[in-house]
């Protein structure tokens, strides 16, 4: 029980009731610094693709590539890999939250699990992941950590806050999505050969 209440205090601090992308791509989600960080997983993955649109400077979800407006519109789909993790810093720092896993460290963890015997999983180990965005790209180096213990329980309740906090985020995506979807077939009413520029991108 004591891990029940720790937790919802944390998530409290941490996560305010977001009410739109905006807000989400600030301040409520753990930010990835530069430097080495331990990290450990403390949920299940809860797995969103998107797409950003450039133009509009935002992102909409995607609803699958065989009836997607998005994706046949040639825009690449952006999957989103999110985790409750706790962050150490190597400046010992620590912090608890909803983290988006960068890409390439999610599929770096991925090829690590595969190696992992049946009974284990990416959860069963810290990962050191070394952030570095002094050149043209941000670079990752992910490495597997030491065995930790898993807290089946902690691992639940996170999963319901992530259902909670990111099903509320792919609301405001799937809002946007039908936005874009309105703003194309208003286009193509107007000119069905599309050529004018009315779609915005
Ligand atoms: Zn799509």
């Amino acid at each position: 029980m004591v891990i029940i209440a720790t937790t919802y205090k944390i998530c409290r601090r941490k996560m305010p009731l977001i009410k739109n992308e905006r807000e989400i791509s600030g301040g409520d989600f753990l930010k990835f610094r530069d430097g080495d960080s331990l990290i450990k997983l403390l949920s299940n993955l809860y797995r969103v693709d998107s797409h950003y649109i450039e133009s509009q400077k935002t992102s909409a979800i995607c609803v699958g590539e065989d009836k997607c407006v998005l994706c046949k519109r040639g825009i690449r789909v952006a999957p989103q890999f999110y985790y409750v993790v706790e962050v150490q810093t190597s400046g010992g720092l620590k912090e608890d939250g909803i983290l988006r896993l960068p890409e390439p460290v999610f599929y770096e963890t991925n090829n690590y699990e595969k190696n992992m015997p049946e009974n284990e999983s990416k959860r069963n180990y810290d990962w050191a992941v070394n952030r570095d965005s002094s050149g043209d790209r941000v670079v990752y180096d992910t490495q597997k950590g030491s065995k930790i213990e898993i807290d089946e329980e902690l691992i639940k309740i996170n999963n319901e806050l992530l259902i909670e906090k990111i099903g509320d985020y792919e609301n405001t995506l799937k809002a946007k999505y039908k936005q874009l979807v309105n703003s194309v077939a208003r286009a193509q009413e107007a000119d069905p050969s599309e050529v004018s520029g009315n779609i915005p991108f």
